[in-house]
């Protein structure tokens, strides 16, 4: 089915994405394949954002953690005015190609991101300010340099989708994409994210081998209260650690009740702090109670 928009009128003149939004029936004529005169050529001019989903899944084919990756192949953007941090792809030194091009074309083609599976789709997810739910839809992006459009084979985006192998990309990057959503579509009522809590949403969604670190930590576990079941799964399954990251960050930034705290927490943290103070290891600032959660400090290190 398509919502098609009067192009006059559109902000996408100029862009290479096709004004209109389609769903998963739309029938698309694309093909790529190593013979096509274009080859390489989308990976030679990259500006592609990563999923959390795709840095986990990357980091652990080249066999680095996730830190080691983030410095090697990334760099950071604001996502939006307030500091909400994507990561891209950092290119070529001096150029703009991916670093994982090859003349035989993408070195990690089986761990491939997102955007590069969806290539030349591209999946537009929206929320309405104060909805709960986000709506999926899709856009074309047809640019002069890709011929894959010319070739001759049909099939709908739904079966693209699934021939790219999005179903788990598109269900294990969910919980990110609705963080963001949320976060863009709130407004100012949950007000501009402390410092902190930007920290943990880097680290949580980018940094999966240092959130583990932060979850078992002793820090995290005084203040939150996980069933050991949970506990042993995040400490050894990484995609349930990363969706469990999502969860977190949702009592982080916007309140939400997702995971349990001790209701000793506030005693046991401010009793350490004014330990700590005395022996003048620490200044004398304030401890956030459990209700200021955005803040989050109870889960700083100090
Ligand atoms: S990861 Fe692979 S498909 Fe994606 S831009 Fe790099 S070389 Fe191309
Ligand atoms: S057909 Fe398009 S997607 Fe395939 S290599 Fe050429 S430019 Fe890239």
């Amino acid at each position: 089915m398509e919502n098609t928009v009067d192009i006059k009128e559109s902000p996408f003149v100029q862009s290479p994405v096709v004004p209109t939004s389609y769903d998963g029936s739309k029938v698309i004529q694309f093909r790529c394949h190593k013979e096509i005169s274009c080859f390489n050529a989308c990976c030679k001019n990259i500006d592609i954002t990563l999923t959390p989903y795709d840095i986990l899944r990357l980091k652990n084919r080249l066999n680095l953690t996730s830190g080691e990756f983030l410095l090697g192949f990334t760099e950071p953007y604001e996502m939006d005015k307030d500091s909400i941090a994507g990561v891209k792809f950092k290119p070529v030194e001096g150029g703009t190609a991916c670093q994982f091009m090859t003349d035989e074309g993408c070195s990690v083609y089986e761990d491939r991101p997102t955007a590069c599976r969806y290539y030349p789709v591209a999946l537009v997810s929206m929320r309405k300010q104060n909805e709960y739910t986000d709506t999926d839809s899709y856009a074309l992006v047809e640019e002069a340099h890709c011929k894959g459009h010319l070739e001759n084979r049909s099939l709908t985006i739904d079966e693209y989708r699934k021939e790219q192998g999005l179903d788990d990309y598109d269900v294990q990057g969910r919980g990110w994409r609705q963080l963001i959503l949320k976060k863009k579509s709130s407004g100012p009522t949950v007000g501009t994210p402390s410092k902190r809590s930007l920290q943990l949403f880097f680290m949580a969604c980018y940094d999966i081998d240092r959130f583990r670190n932060f979850v078992t930590s002793d820090t995290f576990n005084e203040v939150y209260d996980l069933p050991e079941d949970l506990k042993k799964t995040i400490a050894e399954n990484e995609v349930e650690l990363m969706q469990f990251g999502f969860r977190f960050l949702r009592q982080v930034m916007f309140s939400e009740e997702t995971i349990a705290m001790k209701g000793d927490a506030y005693d046991k943290r401010l009793a350490r702090k004014q330990e700590r103070e005395a022996a003048g290891l620490v200044s004398g600032e304030s401890v956030a109670t459990p209700d200021s959660s955005c803040d989050h400090s109870e889960c700083s290190d100090n």
